[in-house]
């Protein structure tokens, strides 16, 4: 355990207590990774950092089973049957809440299979989606869809105060220079615009119960910090974002993903392990359970927060 590593969120030095040693459990990759809590802010981070040519290496057993959905489904046709299976499954979907004013310019950083891009898209939302990932560019451009290019995760390729709304659902954790990202989102901004951030929450009331098996949060070597509300609230703050909503639930794909984790605990794939507890039935009573456990949990386990850029005087 490196004990003189250097928080990537707030830059203290040391004073670092270990907090789990992590295999990877979702896509096989072999290593060991270290998780140690930060004494100044209490963020979460990997240590040592893996390298730019670690992390490309890693990614290229990312995105080969990742999806393109680019086809209007029935979240897409029927918004109220959506938000309500949503409320009920705990999924966290931008579609839901993220508030768009008449005529905003919006980015989606981090599209992914596009499935977001194409729903504002076709809703008339001056969006544009930014990716890494070559085989989800080709196919979300040829839809027709607006997409740029991201190669580094240090600059958002666009110009000063572009944006109305800029959101990152489950991306920002991946960053390795979180700083550096979270002025680059303050500069693309307008003032009075907002961001909205969706991550796995390291004050996770299940990151506790699950320990090592807590690997929808973790997913190590793929998510290299792990914020709580307030860590990324002083963050934001510090390049002139400041807090508008904050809210956390548990996804009930995240909790049986931990659940198979710790009931299975030699298997190094459990994202592609299928038992009965993937069952429809078995997952009605998981979401069930985990809606009536919300209202005791404060703290579940993803983190949904939304920043305004402060205006100039
Ligand atoms: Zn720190």
């Amino acid at each position: 355990m490196d004990e003189s590593a250097i928080c990537p969120v707030c830059e203290h030095q040391g004073d670092t207590a270990p907090v789990a040693r992590l295999s990877d459990r979702r896509k096989g990759l072999s290593g060991r990774w270290d998780v140690v809590r930060c004494g100044a802010c209490d963020s979460q981070y990997m240590t040592p950092t893996p390298s730019d040519e670690a992390l490309t290496e890693y990614y290229s057993a990312y995105t080969s089973d990742s999806e393109v959905v680019l086809v209007d489904g029935l979240g897409t046709k029927q918004p109220l049957l959506r938000r309500a299976y949503h409320w009920l499954s705990g999924d966290v979907d931008p579609r839901d809440f993220v508030s768009i004013p008449a005529g905003g310019k919006v980015l989606d950083y981090g599209s992914g299979g596009g499935t977001y891009l194409s729903y504002f898209h076709s809703r008339g939302v001056d969006i544009v989606g930014a990716e890494i990932s070559e085989v989800m560019i080709d196919a979300c451009s040829k839809a027709g869809l607006r997409l740029h290019r991201v190669h580094s995760f240090d600059d958002i390729p666009f110009p000063d105060a572009e944006f109305d709304v800029v959101y990152l659902m489950q991306v920002f954790e991946h960053l390795r220079r979180p700083r550096r990202f979270m002025q680059e989102l303050g500069r693309v901004l307008k003032p009075g615009g907002v961001l909205y951030l969706a991550l796995p929450n390291a004050d996770s009331a299940w990151r506790r119960i699950f320990g090592a098996n807590w690997v929808s949060g973790w997913f190590a070597p793929f998510h290299l910090v792990h914020y709580t509300e307030e860590s990324l609230a002083r963050l934001a703050a510090e390049y002139g974002l400041t807090v508008v909503s904050s809210w956390s639930r548990t996804p009930e794909s995240w909790f049986r993903l931990n659940l198979k984790a710790a009931l299975y605990r030699d298997d190094q794939r459990v994202e592609a392990h299928r038992s009965l507890i993937d069952s429809v039935p078995s997952r009605l009573v998981l979401m069930c359970l985990l809606r009536l456990t919300d209202v005791f949990l404060r703290k579940r386990d993803c983190l949904v927060m939304s920043f305004r850029k402060v205006q100039e005087q």
